[in-house]
């Protein structure tokens, strides 16, 4: 028995000694330092290119309402090696990083519409597609205004990439790959790019005019990514049959008591403020009906006005929700097997 423990005392104070060595000395440090960075730049989460599988990853889930550390509005559509980003809102950038998605095969941004929790990140978004090496330029697909905005991101950038080519050279950073180029999209027709069929359809965001959703289908497989819209069933026959719906989704209850708390703290500006929002965004209560009419398989809801700060506010936010109708979190991916009918949700990060 004394034994015993003499050598697990033996043992602890060996792994004591290993940990010291680890982090106390330059060569311990070192050693953990490049690991970490050969996991944090070489690891990838998953297969981004198998052909196989319609992927959509979650690279923002927050409105501009609330405070939280979610990134604002952002979609990732991927199969194989062709991949779109639906919006750039502020934050996502840094979660696209975080993913290890291929950057050079990003083929196209397309925009709802050009609110600034969708647009803020377009410029480092296209900047860091052409750093990984992206070998065209990049495609902005938008409805009417889509090049006003493309302009003003590209003349903002001029300056940056005019030193980024200078620095690595041409070969690396070809100038004529730097700015993004803008493509009008129309409503209704359908876009082939790669193997992916794209339509856009118009939503209701009034008064934003134009606002847009745009239906994928990917070797048998489909998802809507809604945009801002208020979910009239204008838009369901956009969802006919689809697998996967991505919804924008206001928690009345929600905003009814931050208007409350705005209206006792005298903050007029504010009260005014929260009750237009409750105008042109999804109530949560009124997206299962049209969801269900339309046959769509999965629900998810994004864009949450307002992120549920802790599961309380998750609570009250799924508040008349059936409980297989999924909140999404920045990080969230939904994996659906080509030509298949199921949908495996993890969460990367
Ligand atoms: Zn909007
Ligand atoms: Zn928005």
């Amino acid at each position: 028995m004394k034994k015993a423990f003499v050598i697990l005392g033996m043992g602890l104070a060996l792994l004591a000694a290993a940990a010291l060595v680890m982090t106390q000395t330059s060569w311990g440090q070192n050693f953990l330092m490049k690991r970490l960075i050969a996991t944090t730049l070489l690891d990838t989460p998953m297969a981004w290119d198998d052909p196989d599988v319609l992927r959509v990853f979650v690279c923002g889930s927050a409105s501009p309402l609330g405070v939280s550390e979610r990134a604002q509005s952002c979609i990732v559509v991927a199969g194989g090696s062709t991949f779109f980003i639906v919006d750039a809102g502020a934050g996502s950038t840094a979660n696209l990083i975080r993913a290890r998605l291929p950057m050079r095969n990003l083929a196209g941004v397309l925009l709802t519409h050009f609110h600034s929790d969708h647009i803020s990140a377009l410029g480092d978004t296209n900047l860091v597609s052409w750093v990984g090496g992206r070998t065209a330029q990049l495609d902005v697909y938008g409805p009417e205004g889509v090049g006003s905005v493309v302009d003003g991101f590209n003349k903002a950038y001029a300056l940056d990439r005019t030193y980024r080519t200078e620095h690595h050279g041409s070969e690396l950073l070809p100038p004529d790959v730097g700015p993004m180029r803008p493509q009008l999209i129309a409503m209704g027709e359908v876009m082939e790019v790669g193997e992916f069929s794209i339509r856009p359809f118009s939503v209701d965001h009034d008064p934003v005019r134009p606002a847009v959703g745009y239906r994928f289908d990917y070797r048998g497989r489909s998802v809507v990514v809604s945009g801002d819209t208020n979910a009239l069933q204008s838009t369901a026959t956009a969802l006919r049959g689809t697998d996967l719906l991505l919804h924008d989704a206001l928690s009345r209850p929600m905003v009814h008591a931050m208007r409350d708390a705005a209206a006792t703290a005298g903050n007029t500006r504010m009260v005014q403020i929260l009750d237009d929002i409750l105008e042109y965004h999804a109530h949560t209560d009124s997206l299962t009906d049209v969801s269900r009419e339309a046959g769509v398989a999965m629900l998810a809801l994004y864009h949450l006005v307002p992120v549920p700060a802790n599961g309380i506010a998750e609570s009250i936010f799924r508040r008349g929700l059936p409980s297989e109708i999924r909140l999404v979190d920045d990080g969230t991916v939904f994996n659906l097997p080509a030509n298949a009918d199921t949908i495996e949700v993890v969460q990367i990060f």
